[in-house]
């Protein structure tokens, strides 16, 4: 077993790369070899440099089959050698390592009131970034417009950053969504969520330039992905993500690979029932979660607080998640009851969780989680008296790692796993 290199700036949980399910007990040879190259290839991206020799020892192959499935894949541009490792004894061998820049892959989040773009390379570092506030409920032919333009600029950007990275070759585009995906049709989003968006099917009508592959996931899965490759859970284990935003989703990364659950719409933290005479929630139920701390309830819940207060931070029009933040650090005493107020809320949600999964780490994404200690310390000791101490002892909550690119890394990742789990979806030619 070898590990990440320690200057390696972004390292990841292996989990994410083990096959889910047994394979068929009878491959044939060409299915045996696309296996052992997919194996291959996911043992350099991990481990590399590494050496032939150790990939044999690694993966069972024999050393000529390992070297026999790794020419064609020098061959297409994916891996390279890269001078000679040290001496076992005999020569000193020649290592192979992934060529992270081969491919460039975007990650498109679509939030209610935001859609930002990112451009990474095959290792999740960031070459471009694009934002922007925009509300993409009601409008989705303007929303998928801005997305085509963000992408296209947030292309040339890394284009024109980095000599070697050639922007054309794009392995793929992920997008996020701000809704459940119902994997058989993932780019119809549920009306019922988004009833402007029943006619638009997002794999169709998305177009972008040179028609890429897309994968399209919830954001809240995305963020769960994101954290577990490169953020607050790279160390390994269980993770759920908790975005606090418009709505509150959370998204599971359980055995490195993202729980939907039977169609697809596991983790609506957001719709458990917190107090069942509570305010009226937009999914028909009474005191949701996200009717006392989504954005919407608590700018009001701020707004009611701040009225008539003299010099109150909160007494202002402009109010928003960014200004609400800003009272907290200065100190608001209005504003620090409001987040302890909506920490409990949480924690009541954030216990019950863990109870049911208990992972090893829950991470808190969305802006709000951005208040940090004013948020998390209330949460922690709420969590604490609600959960049953076994589960509670070992499972952590943290603020996200990846800050507000998180979903939109996710989504790039998302395209990377499944590229990584299976070859042929590398538009390059990989001989037999
Ligand atoms: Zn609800």
């Amino acid at each position: 077993m070898t590990t990440n290199p320690p200057d390696q700036a972004l390292t990841v949980s292996r989990a994410g790369l083990l096959p889910r399910r047994r394979e068929p007990g009878r491959l044939d040879a060409n299915s045996m070899r696309s296996r052992n190259r997919s194996m291959l290839l996911r043992s350099i991206w991990r481990d590399g440099p590494t050496s032939r020799a150790d990939l044999a020892r690694h993966t069972g192959l024999s050393r000529s089959a390992v070297s026999a499935l790794v020419e064609p894949l020098i061959d297409s541009g994916l891996v390279e050698e890269t001078g000679r490792g040290s001496s076992r004894g005999g020569r000193r061998p020649r290592m192979l390592r992934f060529v992270d820049e081969a491919f460039s892959v975007v990650g498109i989040d679509m939030g209610a009131t935001h859609i930002s773009v990112v451009v990474t390379d095959m290792r999740g570092r960031v070459r471009a970034w694009q934002r922007t506030d925009r509300s993409t409920r009601e409008d989705p032919h303007g929303a998928l417009q801005v997305m085509r333009q963000l992408v296209d600029a947030a292309r040339a950007d890394t284009g024109m950053r980095t000599g070697r990275m050639q922007a054309g070759r794009l392995l793929g585009v992920g997008v996020a969504v701000p809704s459940p995906v119902d994997p058989t049709a993932p780019g119809r989003l549920p009306p019922f969520f988004m009833p402007a968006w029943r006619d638009i099917d997002l794999e169709r009508d998305l177009a972008l330039s040179g028609s890429p592959p897309l994968l399209i996931d919830n954001d809240a899965n995305l963020g769960a992905l994101a954290e577990s490759w490169w953020g607050a859970g790279r160390d390994g284990g269980d993770l759920a993500f908790i975005k606090l935003g418009t709505g509150i989703g959370a998204g599971f990364v359980i055995d490195g690979h993202i729980f939907r659950g039977h169609n697809g719409t596991a983790g609506e933290i957001g719709h458990l029932v917190i107090d069942p005479q509570g305010p009226q929630c937009v999914c028909g139920l009474q005191g949701c979660l996200s009717t006392f701390i989504g954005t919407p309830a608590l700018l009001a819940a701020a707004r009611a607080a701040g009225s008539g207060e003299p010099h109150s931070l909160l007494d202002d029009p402009a109010l928003d998640v960014r200004r609400l933040i800003a009272a907290v650090q200065q100190g608001d005493p209005a504003a620090r009851a409001l987040i302890e107020r909506a920490a409990g809320f949480l924690g009541l949600a954030v216990a019950g969780l863990i109870n049911l999964i208990n992972p090893r780490t829950v991470v808190l994404g969305g802006e709000l989680a951005t208040v940090g200690d004013a948020l998390l310390l209330p949460l922690r000791a709420r969590v604490q008296s609600r959960s049953m101490w076994t589960a509670v002892a070992h499972s952590r909550i943290i603020a996200s790692r990846l800050g507000e690119q998180d979903v939109a890394l996710g989504a790039a990742t998302r395209v990377m796993q499944a590229a990584l789990m299976d070859p042929t979806r590398f538009p390059v030619e990989v001989s037999p």
